[in-house]
């Protein structure tokens, strides 16, 4: 019997009432929690540190590694889209591809070497920047690479992000005849105005060939998964645009859905001060399409995984929120614990457990360090017991929407306790001998909740993250 997810009813008019009186309250700077301790924890490895090994980092994993997770960064973009906070460069010089794909194999096979034989590869996921902003002789080129420096598991995900201006049916084609089989679609919004507004225009009917152009590929021997990307808060959304984007996402009928919130943040992006604050739809407002889109993707078949993810009761993700062995990392859900995930190329972020390391984010330097034969790192963070325990509540809230009362012992945890307390007399959370739950009200304010266990970013001075909504 399918465990129905707490959205599955509508959330009443008083409930929604409760969330608005509390928007500005909780309005405030929040990390997303995709790791813990976040990226911004990192500090920067200066020359003379010890040298970091990569066979030490495998050793030092609690537990023995099994399986791995390959993030590969391709980081140009043909078009600034104004919303963007990715890591990219923006050109038009496709022989910069060229240059940093010789770079990038050359990584692989320099890394590779370090990983213990017995490992095998369970997923491997393109992102940027565009990853299809190589050809497809160059995808096929990093994708023989990564077959022939790693040991990959039967069923392996091969996943990729599309930037659908950048490809067409035929290519599409090609695109599967080199294995891939997890897409990710760029969507964003299906609105013209506010496609213009962000600088990325793109026809209903281009996706529409896209998505019939895979799925004439799949048949019953193939696993693919269709992934659309939407952002709401985007500029000159209201909840009746949002909802004909929703209407005309259901039509094409993809696997997944990612649901994020745009983050405005021009200070750290200048790119984004193209986008007028008074396009921009308030908080109140924000919440409102929120709202809206959960219970429309709820009644049309979709169910909510963790902060912003809906896929159909057949995915893998759902099944493993079923299970309880759905987790968080880098790419936003996984379906088992990521043992370990090694990013390669620029600003890429490779996570061991007892470390998180990321790579140089400049092409020169990134380069150099390759010439070298050096390990491209050039930020790191050591967890602490600590940092584990509480990465460990931070992830299991933002998946399963409760966290274990016997794993807050009081003692230790006598700050957040008080916190805790206090979210529950304003309806966010319920707390009985064994569970504290988050309930529908305080699935709007996950990330607040998290916050609490955060011992570097404290609500009372954190800055440098988006608003939490
Ligand atoms: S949103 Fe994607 S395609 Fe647009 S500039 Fe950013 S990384 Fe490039």
């Amino acid at each position: 019997m399918e465990n129905l997810s707490a959205w599955q009813k509508k959330i009443s008019a008083q409930q929604k009432q409760t969330i608005m009186s509390l928007v500005e309250r909780f309005n405030r700077p929040c990390p997303r929690y995709t790791s813990y301790p976040t990226a911004k924890q990192f500090v920067a490895i200066e020359q003379g540190d010890e040298i970091i090994d990569e066979p030490e980092l495998y050793s030092q994993v609690d537990r023995k590694v099994n399986c791995l997770s390959l993030y590969f960064h391709i980081p140009f973009c043909q078009q600034l889209c104004y919303y963007c906070g990715c890591h990219k460069f923006i050109t038009q010089n496709k022989d910069k591809a060229e240059t940093y794909l010789n770079y990038l194999i050359q990584e692989v096979e320099l890394r590779a070497k370090n990983c213990p034989e017995h490992v095998k590869v369970t997923d491997i996921h393109l992102g940027g920047g565009t990853p299809t902003f190589l050809t497809d002789a160059q995808l096929e080129r990093l994708f023989d690479a990564i077959k022939a420096n790693f040991s990959i598991a039967d069923g392996c995900e091969w996943a990729i992000e599309i930037d659908p201006r950048t490809v067409d049916s035929a290519r599409i084609k090609n695109i599967i005849n080199i294995g891939f089989n997890r897409f990710s679609l760029g969507i964003q919004d299906f609105n013209d105005k506010t496609q213009i507004a962000i600088n990325r225009q793109q026809s209903y009917q281009s996706i529409e060939s896209i998505v019939l152009a895979i799925r004439q590929c799949q048949t019953l021997e193939t696993d693919f998964s269709v992934n659309f990307d939407l952002i709401y808060g985007l500029p000159l959304q209201n909840q009746q645009s949002f909802m004909q984007t929703l209407e005309n996402v259901v039509s094409l009928n993809p696997d997944r859905i990612a649901m994020f919130n745009y983050a405005h943040m021009p200070k750290m992006f200048p790119a984004q001060a193209k986008i007028k604050q008074a396009d921009l739809p308030n908080a109140q407002l924000k919440v409102a399409i929120l709202i809206d889109a959960i219970n429309y993707l709820e009644q049309n078949g979709y169910r909510q995984v963790g902060l912003d993810h809906f896929v159909k009761v057949e995915d893998n993700l759902y099944q493993a929120l079923q299970n309880e062995t759905l987790t968080r990392n880098f790419q936003g859900y996984a379906d088992c614990e990521t043992q370990v995930m090694l990013g390669f190329g620029v600003s890429a972020i490779s996570d061991f457990s007892t470390a998180m390391l990321q790579n140089e984010k400049q092409l020169k330097a990134y380069y150099q360090s390759i010439d070298k034969q050096q390990m491209p790192f050039k930020k790191v963070i050591f967890r602490t017991q600590q940092d584990k325990q509480r990465e460990g509540l931070i992830h299991h809230l933002l998946c399963h929407l409760e966290i274990p009362v016997n794993k807050l012992d009081y003692l230790t945890f006598t700050s957040e306790w008080l916190a805790l307390k206090q979210l529950e007399t304003l309806g966010l959370l319920t707390i009985n001998k064994q569970q504290i739950k988050v309930t529908m009200v305080g699935q709007i304010f996950i990330r607040n909740i998290a916050q609490i266990f955060d011992s570097y970013n404290k609500l009372s001075h954190v800055t440098g993250f988006s608003n939490a909504i």
